[in-house]
């Protein structure tokens, strides 16, 4: 276990990040490491609680307290193995993710938690740089055929796991490359594409195929591909952006940041993007919506150069520690602030904008908001009203819209007789991810609705197990919680 008074020692100790006047000159990932010293620092804080809460934080079960010890102890190779046995891309992780397992540890009740995150991103980078990530093929090959449609981090995760109980995997992705949003929503600032490459270098190698530019129902429709394959596993996300209907909404500027983070990661890639370039070059940008997706556009809308990013978020302002109500161990919804906040934008909360403004040749000149509150009616959820007298107008000739998804798209569903349920996700229990028809599965976005990349690893590896037990009567395919650790 760690060190049984490290968590007495040593303090809780961060990645810093290069300064913002030089890393906003490109698009580079700008975290600088731990020595090793201070990350074996950090793993001896893990007091191995008798119960670790942070096993459960994580969607994925992985294995902490483990890893942390073997950190301690300097055995990374041993660090590598425990932390693969649960998650098949620790190095998306290990960079995005928000960590709901920190908010779980024991150590963060009245100290800062240990810094599960950055250890994981330390363990999977030293993995690779000693070359111990190996192609890992199946000893032999069942003779069924498995086609995964859509390669976001949950067909990524399906597609791996299946190919490992022996069948032959065919990922179709109708982008130019393999990764979802990965590749074309997150910025390189915050994960480097050769990350993505990385790791499908050894996939390939495994015997995955990959098939790009292939829109399944499009150019191949869905019950044709229905006859080829043993099975199908959905896991094309949950892509249709939520819109803002509000008058003015069609002017020229005012644009999804489902439109905006895609080009840009597109031109970072050298790749030609369709349509008219979107630039926040010189302009005054405001984007409306505060989640991942708007801090993204705000830290590419810098990086372009814009005059000033203001971020407009409609719930109130939150407390940096955890709100009322919800108490340790659960997810709290706490202010938080990320390294593109700092990097210069104004943000303004309880907003709600009203129209969008537009000079005589349609173009964007800016957008009138109101001040809001939500009332709590016992027995309902809360009601948003409007504050009187807050009206407000702003200058502003690129508004980006980061609001978010309201599900999955539903051409294939229709093409295969699919259910969808009452939040226009496709329809499966997290029991089996089967769908109504059956043969296909759905795993990530495209089940749960838009939500982390934790999550569609986690759903990815849970139905790969109900695939391989469908094709063949039983699997050996690990499910979550199975908590066994590897034999090293
Ligand atoms: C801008 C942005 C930033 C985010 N940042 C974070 C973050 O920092 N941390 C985090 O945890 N989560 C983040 N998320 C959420 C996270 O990216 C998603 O939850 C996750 O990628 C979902 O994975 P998925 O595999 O289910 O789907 P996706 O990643 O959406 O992949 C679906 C793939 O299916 C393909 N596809 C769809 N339909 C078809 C079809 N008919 N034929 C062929 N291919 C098809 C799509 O082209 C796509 O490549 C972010 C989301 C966005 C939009
Ligand atoms: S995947 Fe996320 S929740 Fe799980 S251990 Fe890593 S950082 Fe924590």
């Amino acid at each position: 276990m760690g060190k049984t008074t490290g968590f007495m020692e040593f303090d809780r100790k961060d990645e810093a990040y290069a300064p913002v006047k030089e890393r906003i000159k490109n698009y580079k990932e700008f975290t600088v490491p731990l020595k090793e010293k201070e990350l074996k620092d950090q793993g001896a804080r893990c007091m191995d609680c008798g119960i670790p809460f942070c096993h459960s934080g994580c969607p994925l079960g992985n294995l902490i307290p483990d890893f942390n010890d073997a950190v301690y102890q300097g055995k990374w190779e041993k660090a590598t193995k425990i932390l693969h046995s649960t998650n098949n891309f620790p190095e998306f992780t290990g960079r995005l993710c928000p960590a709901p397992c920190e908010e779980a540890c024991v150590l963060g009740i009245n100290e800062d938690p240990v810094s599960i995150e950055n250890i994981e991103k330390n363990i999977v980078e030293t993995a690779f740089k000693n070359g111990w990530i190996k192609p890992e093929p199946p000893i032999s090959r069942t003779g069924k055929k498995v086609a995964v449609i859509g390669s976001g981090p949950a067909g990524l995760a399906a597609a791996q796991q299946l190919n490992r109980a022996g069948h032959s995997v065919t990922v179709l992705e109708r982008d130019e490359k393999i990764g979802g949003l990965l590749r074309y929503g997150i910025p390189d600032f915050k994960m480097e594409k050769n990350v993505i490459d990385r790791r499908l270098k050894v996939m390939k190698k495994e015997g995955i195929t990959f098939k790009t530019g292939v829109h399944v129902g499009v150019d191949i429709k869905a019950d044709e591909l229905q006859k080829e394959y043993d099975s199908i596993v959905l896991c094309g996300g949950a892509t249709v952006r939520r819109k803002l209907p509000i008058p003015g909404a069609d002017l020229k500027g005012v644009v999804q940041a489902m439109d905006f983070l895609p080009q840009n990661n597109r031109k970072v890639d050298g790749i030609p993007y369709k349509g008219e370039e979107l630039s926040a070059k010189g302009k005054k940008v405001i984007v409306i919506g505060g989640g991942d997706t708007g801090s993204d556009c705000i830290g590419t809308s810098i990086r372009h150069g814009a005059d000033s990013v203001t971020n407009f978020e409609i719930m109130p302002k939150s407390t940096t520690a955890r709100p009322e109500g919800q108490p340790w161990p659960f997810w709290p919804m706490r202010l938080r602030t990320s390294t593109s906040h700092k990097e210069g934008a104004e943000r303004v909360f309880s907003i709600s904008t009203k129209k969008f403004v537009g000079d005589k040749n349609g173009n964007l000149k800016g957008l009138v908001t109101s001040e809001v509150f939500w009332e709590k009616v016992p027995g309902q959820r809360p009601i948003l009203k409007e504050v009187a007298g807050t009206e407000k107008e702003w200058d502003c000739d690129l508004a980006l819209l980061a609001l978010g998804f309201t599900g999955s798209e539903t051409t294939i569903a229709e093409q295969l007789g699919l259910q969808m349920d009452a939040r226009t996700n496709i329809s499966a229990s997290v029991k089996d991810y089967k769908t109504n028809v059956p043969g296909i599965f759905v795993a990530g976005d495209q089940r749960r609705g838009q939500s982390l990349i934790v999550w569609a690893i986690s759903e990815g590896r849970e139905a790969a197990h109900h695939v391989d037990n469908f094709l063949m009567g039983k699997s050996n395919l690990p499910l979550k919680g199975d908590g066994d650790l590897p034999r090293i």
